[in-house]
């Protein structure tokens, strides 16, 4: 059985068991059982992350040598130049705008992680490794493409761009039909059992216009949960996406710096944010919430358009008031090319504590 699109060793993927395909030594692909947790929320304080172990740095330096390789400099799907991102249960590098498209279709297709930016566990850098970069992929992904078939190009629209990507992954539409049979019959398997698979796949359609970096910076005074401290994280939820730092053991001041990635779709709400404290032995305790309103942002961003084409300025500000958790007004600004917002937030439903986030917005259809 092959579980959803992610033919390759997928150990990020969301089922609990199913097969991949790997690479043999030998260059030939084959179909191998893996077994793995279904935990990938809280992967950050589980020994599966290790991205500061000499051996995650040395696999970290791996993943780069492996971008850096001729057929991964262009995007595995629209052949834009300097691929940044990559979908780490596929195993191809790809550009920005397709990387929205991949988030698009939810994590159960393809996880997407910034190869500068995000932190990897070792499982992820071990698959991306083994599949081998794009030309490998793409001889699975793109083994029956009809002749004649023109793949989106790096000015592509949105639309074509989502058309491909969806059909050369979440459907299959050009993969050795040997394979797809496998595949298809294991993704009706998959839908039976699991009541959220459709709601994913509805989720699919929603068309994303941007990306949300959150930076999450530091926390302040917060709240104690445990006997004398707390062990804090962050969670952000954004609709139906969540990302959350690691955890921090027993610090009310704690520096996370740590950034987020979320997409933004159409009919977005605010951004959620709440500090748990992080327990072994009970449920994580909440240290407090508040919320982000993205809108003067978004706005802002959209009137001005294109920011690598204005100097540094302000463009927008999002105001403190009773009804929101700001601690000062919080300036929408362009700086180096890039929209940004410093925002600083009390924590609600809590007796104390403060966090602050620096915020980027990456429009899509720049
Ligand atoms: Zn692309």
């Amino acid at each position: 059985m092959i579980c959803c699109s992610c033919l390759f060793v997928s150990q990020s993927c969301l089922f609990p068991l199913f097969a991949g395909l790997r690479r043999s030594p030998g260059g030939e692909w084959f179909v191998a059982a893996v077994e793995m947790s279904t935990s990938r929320f809280g992967a950050n304080v589980n020994k599966g992350t290790s991205g500061f172990t000499t051996a995650g740095a040395d696999k970290m330096r791996k993943l780069k040598e492996l971008l850096h390789k001729r057929d991964n400099r262009i995007c595995a799907d629209c052949s834009a130049p300097d691929p940044k991102w990559a979908s780490a249960n596929i195993g191809v590098f790809i550009c920005l705008k397709c990387s929205g498209v991949h988030r698009s279709l939810g994590t159960h297709i393809s996880k997407v992680l910034s190869v500068t930016l995000d932190e990897w566990t070792d499982d992820e850098i071990s698959s991306m490794l083994e599949v081998g970069g794009n030309s490998y992929a793409n001889a699975i992904y793109e083994a029956f493409l009809p002749g004649g078939y023109h793949k989106p190009h790096p000015d592509s629209s949105q639309e074509e761009r989502a058309d491909f990507i969806r059909s050369k992954y979440e459907l299959q539409e050009f993969l050795k039909p040997s394979l797809r049979i496998v595949s298809i019959n294991s993704r009706k398997d998959v839908g039976n059992a699991s009541s959220s698979y459709s709601f994913k796949s509805e989720a699919g359609m929603v068309e994303f216009i941007g990306i949300l970096k959150v930076k999450v910076i530091r926390g302040t005074k917060l709240a104690v949960r445990d006997m004398l401290s707390s062990d804090p994280y962050v969670v952000l939820t954004l609709g139906q996406q969540k990302a959350k730092t690691r955890v921090i053991k027993s610090n009310l001041n704690p520096f996370w710096n740590e950034v987020l990635t979320l997409s933004v779709p159409q009919r977005y709400g605010p951004l959620k944010l709440q500090v748990y404290d992080h327990d072994v032995l009970s449920r994580d305790d909440i240290m407090g919430e508040a919320e982000v309103d993205l809108q003067p942002m978004i706005t802002a961003a959209t009137a001005f358009g294109d920011p690598e084409l204005l100097s540094d300025m302000q463009i927008g500000r999002w105001l403190k008031s009773r009804d929101n958790a700001l601690t000062k007004d919080s300036a929408v600004n362009v700086g180096g090319g890039k929209v940004k917002q410093e925002v600083s937030l009390r924590l609600q439903n809590v007796e104390s504590g403060e966090v602050e986030l620096e915020l980027e917005w990456i429009a899509l259809n720049q």
